[in-house]
Parts: structure tokens; C-alpha cells; sequence
């Protein structure tokens, strides 16, 4: 579960928020869309926005994490960590895990779009590290366009 993609399943479009999170998004990304599924990936986007904004230690990701293992297996290739979960929460627990390694491999690059209006993170994989916007299309030229305005006015 890719935790970029559960951190903008909450788009603004026209200013309005739309929930792409639904039984369909689930699925698509391997869950079984049950209720309980979608109730704790709903729980954790919320806790992961906060704590990925800084409003929140990610001690708040705690309770996204009960009740999870790491089991190893051996086999004939040799030994593997496999991650054990309630089948509800296997979605959020992976989020949390991919977000715990951005923040090892990329720390600090999983940020929230610079654009007020928008609701979107992004991970900037640039060697620059200066990437602010979800996107240069959409955010990126409303930005430029303001700063126009603004110094044109
Ligand atoms: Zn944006």
C-alpha cells in the first residue's frame, strides 16, 4: 500500500473534498473493501496527514499498529520476514509501513503540496529537493500565475 496514494485519496476538485476512498479504491489496491477495511484506512489517512504535517508525533500511529507481527519463514531460499496483521487492517498496517520507510530512506520528502487550496502530498525523489508541488501542472502554474498577479497589482 502505497501511502502517497492513501494521503491523496481526498482530493480537493473545485474546491470541493471528494472521498475517493470507497469499497472500489479497496479493492483496486488489494483490500477487500469490507467496512472495517475502510473504516481503519480512513483512521490511519487522517492520523498519517497529521503526523506527515507535523501536527502530530507518529506515536498517534500507534493504535493503527496493534495486534501486528513480523513472523519469519524459511524456506528452501532461505529466511524471509513476513508481516502478520487482522485481515482488516492489512492496507493501513502497509501504509504505515511505507511511510515509515520514506521517512528512513527519504526522510522528510513525503511533504504536503505548498498550495493552500490543495489538499495533496508528494515525495520529492528530485536530488534538489525542492519540489512544493503535488503537481507543476496544477499547483505549480496557480502559483505562478498568483505571484504574477500579485506583482502586476
Ligand atoms: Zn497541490
Amino acid at each position: 500500500m502505497d501511502v502517497l496514494a492513501l494521503l491523496n485519496s481526498r482530493p480537493l476538485v473545485n474546491g470541493a473534498e471528494q472521498d475517493a476512498l470507497g469499497r472500489q479504491w479497496a479493492v483496486e489496491h488489494g483490500g477487500d473493501g469490507s467496512g472495517a477495511e475502510l473504516e481503519l484506512l480512513r483512521q490511519a489517512r487522517d492520523l498519517l496527514r497529521d503526523v506527515v504535517r507535523g501536527d502530530a508525533s507518529p506515536v498517534a500511529l500507534r493504535p493503527l499498529l496493534e495486534g501486528v507481527r513480523q513472523v519469519p519463514e524459511v524456506s528452501a531460499d532461505g529466511l524471509r520476514w513476513s508481516v502478520e496483521t487482522p485481515p482488516h487492517a492489512r492496507l493501513a498496517v502497509e501504509a504505515v509501513l511505507d511511510w515509515a520507510a520514506i521517512e528512513k530512506d527519504l526522510p522528510g520528502r513525503l511533504r504536503a503540496c505548498a498550495n493552500d487550496e490543495c489538499q495533496l502530498f508528494l515525495l520529492d525523489r528530485s536530488r534538489a529537493n525542492r519540489a512544493r508541488w503535488c503537481s507543476m501542472a496544477a499547483c505549480g502554474n496557480r502559483e505562478k500565475v498568483r505571484r504574477h498577479y500579485q506583482r502586476n497589482h
